[in-house]
């Protein structure tokens, strides 16, 4: 009998990639998507008959209950969430519905329908927010500073209780940002590597940035969604810090962008006041000791790999459209 994952948010970035990836081990897949009128497929719509898709919403307890009736799974992903920070101080209800009480409803309908189920939980570094050191490790303390970040605290803080109360296999991995072709262009380093596409191509002649020093923790979301996998292979429940280990600035980025399509990035990008962030006291960046040594987990993708993959996939989509 294959196993069988239900994954949530799977139309979104790590949805999508999850899913390829369980399905490449022989799982049988099955995907909650809630209904939009326009059917955001668009990230997998070439997996169509090979994920049965559910309908459901994370504000809906029933549908999490037949959802997880319907497929009886032995593992369960959520990966949905309002993921966007910004949005979160602009509909912070909004986001304490999707990405903390969500989580509840979930956790609430797996104990009530399917206990022996293994459950994993995306956490975010935003619960880090303004951490007390740096690496950050497990065990370091949370000072989320956005609603975000608070409603991933709750829904994190939530997983490990029903872990400990009800004896659910449940698992938080501490994400850091992760990157790829299917990543939303609002974020910074998809509005990077697209930008430079853009401007190769005359589409566009300038691009206009925050803090060009700021520093980030990178990954690639298929190294990330393997993690996930591993985490729930394990004998032993526990939570993990997912990311590479290592920071960049935004100015390495940009650099590494426009080298990729030729062009000297300092002719074409400027400074906004409008964008800037000063520099964090402290850096977010994750110590993955842990999941390294226990589950022998490490991203195979580097920094400068990850920027040529992004700026080449953009300079094919772009390419296509225009023509
Ligand atoms: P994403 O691309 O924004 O996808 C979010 C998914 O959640 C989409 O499929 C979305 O569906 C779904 N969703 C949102 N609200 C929902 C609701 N009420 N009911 C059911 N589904 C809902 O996010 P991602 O980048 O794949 O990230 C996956 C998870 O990791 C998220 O929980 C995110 O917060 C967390 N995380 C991501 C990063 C990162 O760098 N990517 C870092 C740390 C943590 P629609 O398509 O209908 O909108």
């Amino acid at each position: 009998m294959p196993k069988k994952a239900l994954i949530t948010g799977l139309t979104g970035q790590d949805g999508s990639y999850l899913a390829e990836l369980l399905l490449s081990k022989g799982y049988q897949v099955y995907g909650l998507v809630r209904r939009s009128s326009s059917g955001n497929i668009s990230r997998i719509s070439h997996l169509s008959g090979n994920v049965q898709i559910l309908s459901g919403d994370l504000l809906d307890q029933c549908s999490l209950m037949d959802a997880i009736a319907a497929s009886q799974p032995d593992e369960i992903y959520n990966l949905a969430s309002q993921s966007y920070v910004p949005l979160s101080w602009t509909q912070p209800s909004l986001t304490a519905e999707y990405t903390a009480l969500g989580v509840s409803r979930l956790l609430e309908s797996i104990r009530r329908c399917k206990s022996d189920a293994k459950f994993y939980q995306a956490s975010s570094s935003e619960v880090f927010g303004q951490p007390d050191e740096s690496p950050q490790t497990e065990r370091t303390a949370f000072r989320p500073r956005n609603p975000y970040g608070v409603a991933k605290a709750y829904a994190h803080w939530m997983t490990i209780n029903y872990r400990q109360q009800y004896n659910l296999y449940a698992c938080c991995g501490i994400t850091y940002t992760h990157e790829s072709p299917r990543r939303g262009a609002e974020f910074v380093f998809r509005k990077i590597t697209r930008a430079a596409a853009m401007i190769k191509l005359g589409l566009a002649q300038e691009l206009k940035l925050g803090n060009l020093d700021a520093r980030r923790d990178w990954c690639y979301a298929q190294d990330a969604v393997y993690a996930m996998w591993m985490m729930l292979q394990h004998e032993q429940p526990d939570d993990y810090i997912i990311a590479s280990g290592e920071t960049h600035s935004v100015r390495e980025l940009v650099e590494c962008a426009f080298n990729c399509v030729g062009l000297n990035w300092q002719d074409y990008v400027s400074v906004d006041p409008a964008f800037y962030r000063p520099d964090e006291p402290v850096q977010l960046v994750g110590c993955i000791d842990k999941i390294q040594t226990q589950l022998g987990w490490k991203p195979h993708s580097t920094f400068n790999r990850l920027v040529e993959l992004m700026v080449d996939y953009d300079l094919k989509e772009l390419s296509n459209s225009k023509a």
